[in-house]
């Protein structure tokens, strides 16, 4: 053999020693290089399924082209296609003020309305999806799949009639309240003093065993913890927390779930679905928004303005330049997520990012084209590719299964 063939066989097995990632040095490129291409290849072919994602209240300001990269915003057509995402839940989300005004029902119908529009308008894109198996077809297309759920029960009205009639538009889940207590029950971000039910009202009861018949699944985000607790003693199917993240990480913050409550969902067999907003994160991050949140709150009550007015929004934009955001990394919400997994295992967490209805968002995973980044976290972090695969979207997938499952077989 020459030299020179010698050099060529050397260099080759010192190469495939450094892809197995049993070298030093040089070695930590390619081993950074492959583990990156590993997560972009499994978010590729991996069932992505982000259980809350705020485009329908998003474009109430306008439609937008979302089968091209919309220069606003955190979700669209093409970066879904790059971050690998297969299943994006639209957050049907109804302001607790319609509970005072009324509409809350018609506003939901006009906001399921535009996600069908968005699906009879990019239909090689978009496709509205029922059920698990529509998901996978839509997924065997090629095409993203757009389930929906109802954010804030206020929706339903006081009819029950009401669960049916969003059955049949293609809700599938239910979160129960939101910014305040309603008639359903109480909410994590209301006055812990003067709250209205103590949990769930008798109402909220019945809501969620006609949720259970009909097959929509229970989303705890957002619910009192008392509520909560209401929740897993009547629900005969496992419930969701569509977009929580964990409390231990942002102390005093109701809105997360604690450990207790974190486990006992596990124990149902439900699943929490991990929160990207920075102020969901970290201490540093909460503090600040939950603070500037207050604050504007009650500068817009003293003038009669809401969130929407232009002037609450230059003011926002004048506190965030005075005021930066905490700035928040891929490895916090990989924390939340090995936090679960350490008390609840690997079977009870999943992603719920909260796009488009938060401000702030982790470097990396500042919109629908970063999953990948949260791929090769957790791969760094040493799990294996079936485990990510069940927080990606299979332990979603086999909760929403459960609860079809509980309703076919009925009581
Ligand atoms: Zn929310």
């Amino acid at each position: 053999m020459t030299r020179s063939a010698w050099t060529a066989i050397a260099g080759l097995l010192a190469a495939s020693a450094l892809l197995a990632g049993c070298s030093g040095g040089g070695g930590k490129e390619v081993e950074a290089a492959s583990l990156e291409a590993r997560a972009e290849a499994l978010a590729q072919e991996a069932i992505l399924i982000d259980t809350h994602i705020d485009v329908p209240y998003r474009l109430r300001r306008g439609s937008e082209d979302l089968s091209m990269r919309t220069p606003t915003g955190h979700f669209d057509g093409p970066r879904a296609r790059e971050g690998g995402l297969d299943a994006a839940f639209m957050a049907i989300y109804v302001p607790s003020e319609y509970e005072e005004s009324g509409g809350a029902k018609g506003f939901a119908d006009q906001l399921i309305d535009r996600v069908e529009g968005i699906a009879a308008r990019w239909p090689d894109l978009f496709v509205v999806a029922r059920s698990p198996d529509d998901l996978l077809r839509a997924k065997a297309d090629g095409r993203i799949a757009l389930p929906m759920g109802i954010e804030n029960g206020a929706a339903i009205e006081s009819d029950l009639g009401n669960l049916r009639h969003f059955h049949g538009r293609g809700v599938r889940y239910l979160t129960l309240t939101h910014g305040t207590d309603n008639l359903i029950g109480d909410s994590s971000y209301s006055e812990a003093s003067t709250r209205r039910w103590g949990g769930l009202s008798p109402f909220g009861r019945r809501v969620v065993e006609e949720m259970n018949r009909l097959g929509i699944m229970v989303d705890i985000s957002h619910v009192s913890d008392a509520a909560f607790d209401a929740v897993l003693e009547v629900s005969r199917a496992p419930v969701i927390a569509s977009h929580s993240s964990c409390r231990r990480f942002t102390p005093g913050f109701e809105r997360n779930l604690d450990d207790d409550r974190i486990r006992r969902l596990a124990e149902g067999g439900g699943v929490i679905q991990i929160n990207f907003g920075s102020m969901f994160l970290t201490e540093a991050a909460n503090r600040q928004s939950v603070a500037s949140w207050r604050e504007t709150e009650a500068w817009m009550k003293e003038r009669g303005l809401d969130w929407d007015s232009p002037e609450t929004r230059e003011r926002r934009e004048a506190l965030r330049a005075s005021d930066p955001p905490v700035p928040t990394s891929v490895s916090d919400v990989a924390d939340h997520i090995d936090h679960v997994v350490r008390i609840a295992g690997i079977d009870h967490v999943g992603i719920g990012s909260d796009f488009d209805g938060v401000s702030s968002l982790p470097v990396g995973l500042e919109d629908v084209s970063g999953y990948p980044n949260l791929v090769a976290e957790l791969l760094r972090r040493g799990y294996s590719e079936p485990d990510v695969r069940k927080v990606l979207g299979e332990n979603l997938l086999r909760v929403w299964r459960e609860v079809e499952r509980v309703a076919a077989e009925g009581p």
